[in-house]
């Protein structure tokens, strides 16, 4: 690297933050001048492996059901092909951004743990996410040791609990307690509502009167048969207050409408946080998310070349699918933005930027079990079949595998300032590739 060189940071090695780095190197580097700059690309994230969380219903009953090699894979090896002097892939995490000299602080998180570095950026894409309550469902800031961990130790729990409740009544509450369902109870035959005997008392609590936020109440309904045939019970409106550990190991939950419950084991799939805690304060929005042009997927207020992908940013639902349609807008605002300023670190393209057009249709894959599952796809009902087929199978390993090794975006998305967004049947593919998922936040 030289005094010339230009940084091109990114934070977050999940989904968006992989398919930022795999996207810029095959395609938008190779278009940049060749001319006194050069371009470097440091991917920035405390864990070494990504985690296909997508895949932790299952993974969170048994290593046999959802083996490691599908859930966890080595970031660094799947950047290998890449030049030295193009990228760098550093163990760290972001603990503080200074916009005016246009600086991210990194804390190792390897072997070098003590190390703090001042990275200055040309360019910086936020792709941190969100961690869930439950370690098993995200990762936590931390490495993804953690989450194997947290994994075991939920086999083990599993293996000796007679009652579970899990809490939260979205999709990943509905999944976990689906898998768990039929892990510890079995599944009845066709004719069968639900289990006579079931082994272990497993209980949803929803805080609504209805499950499934984004589906129809049509689906909701089939969702709550589907966990009755695991031996999994509803129970609405029930909105959980407060816990209390008790001595004896058990979980007591208060809930708000007075009543309390004790179980062997609670698990809270009840919403996510934004992790934005090294983001100045101003560049947030109330909940905690980066306050994102809607559609540029600039942060406008982080002054120039700074962006927001993936979960993070409050342009978006949620969704793996949320960041197929915005990585083509993202590189190629990213990409206007550089080569504009190749010679003038200040000057701005001029003409139309690529437009991000939020998807806000009935689309959401939910499997309940290994078998069954209910969704949507912009708007039309699919019957249970295709959502094992397209999601419940393997809770979309080969997705998780596009995009960690960035086959995903072998091709570069062509855009002319006219085009617009997607077209229908481009983002009608993807969507299904995606397993039509839409997080409820
Ligand atoms: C049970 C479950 C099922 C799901 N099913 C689906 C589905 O079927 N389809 C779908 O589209 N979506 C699904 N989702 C949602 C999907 O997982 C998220 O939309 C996706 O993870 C968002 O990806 P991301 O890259 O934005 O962030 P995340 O996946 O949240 O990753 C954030 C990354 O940033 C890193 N990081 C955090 N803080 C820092 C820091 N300070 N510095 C550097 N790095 C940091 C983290 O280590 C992590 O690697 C599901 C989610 C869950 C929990």
């Amino acid at each position: 690297m030289t005094a010339n060189t230009r940084n091109i940071v990114i934070l977050g090695g999940s989904y968006a933050g992989l398919s930022v780095a795999h996207y810029f190197l095959k395609h938008i580097l190779p278009s940049l001048p060749k001319t006194f700059k050069d371009y470097h690309v440091y991917l920035i994230d405390p864990s070494t492996h990504f985690y296909h969380r997508v895949a932790a219903p299952r993974a969170s009953v048994s290593f046999d059901l959802m083996p490691i090699t599908k859930t966890f894979y080595d970031i660094s090896n799947n950047f290998k092909g890449y030049k030295p002097e193009d990228f760098t892939f550093l163990r760290g995490k972001a603990t503080g951004l200074d916009t005016t000299r246009r600086t991210v602080t990194i804390q190792h998180t390897g072997l070098d743990k003590c190390k703090e570095t001042e990275l200055p950026y040309h360019a910086l894409i936020l792709a941190t996410g969100t961690k869930a309550h439950l370690p098993i469902l995200s990762l936590q800031g931390g490495g993804h040791e953690e989450v194997l961990e947290a994994l075991s130790d939920l086999h083990d729990k599993l293996a000796c609990a007679k009652s579970i409740i899990v809490g939260g009544g979205g999709p990943s509450g509905v999944e976990l307690a689906g898998e768990i369902g039929e892990f510890v109870n079995g599944t009845t035959r066709w004719f069968k509502q639900k289990p006579t005997r079931p082994k272990t008392q497993v209980i949803l609590l929803c805080g609504s009167k209805k499950l499934l936020p984004v589906l129809r109440p049509a689906l909701a309904k089939q969702a709550e048969a589907y966990l009755a045939r695991v031996g999994v019970s509803v129970k609405y409106s029930s909105r959980i207050e407060s816990t209390e550990k008790l001595g004896d190991g058990h979980t007591k939950l208060n809930l708000g409408n007075g009543e309390t419950l004790v179980s062997d084991l609670y698990l809270p799939a009840t919403g996510v946080t934004p992790m934005t805690e090294y983001i100045p304060y101003e560049l947030l929005d109330d909940r905690g998310y980066v306050k994102t042009n809607q559609e540029t997927l600039r942060v406008d207020e982080a002054g120039l070349r700074v962006y927001a992908i993936g979960d993070v940013g409050n342009h978006s639902r949620g969704g793996i699918l949320d960041i197929y349609e915005a990585i083509p807008v993202l590189m190629t605002n990213l990409q206007r933005d550089l080569l504009a300023a190749h010679e003038d670190v200040n000057t701005k393209p001029t003409g139309d930027d690529r437009k991000y057009k939020k998807n806000a249709s009935e689309t959401q894959l939910v499997p309940i079990g290994r078998s069954k599952g209910v969704g949507a796809f912009n708007g039309n009902r699919l019957p249970t079949l295709m959502v094992h087929m397209i999601k419940g199978r393997d809770y979309l390993s080969s997705a998780a595998v596009e995009i960690v090794t960035g086959t995903k975006w072998n091709k570069q998305s062509g855009w002319k300032p006219t085009d617009g967004c997607l077209s229908g049947s481009e983002g009608e593919k993807e969507m299904l590739i995606a397993g039509t998922y839409r997080a409820n936040r």
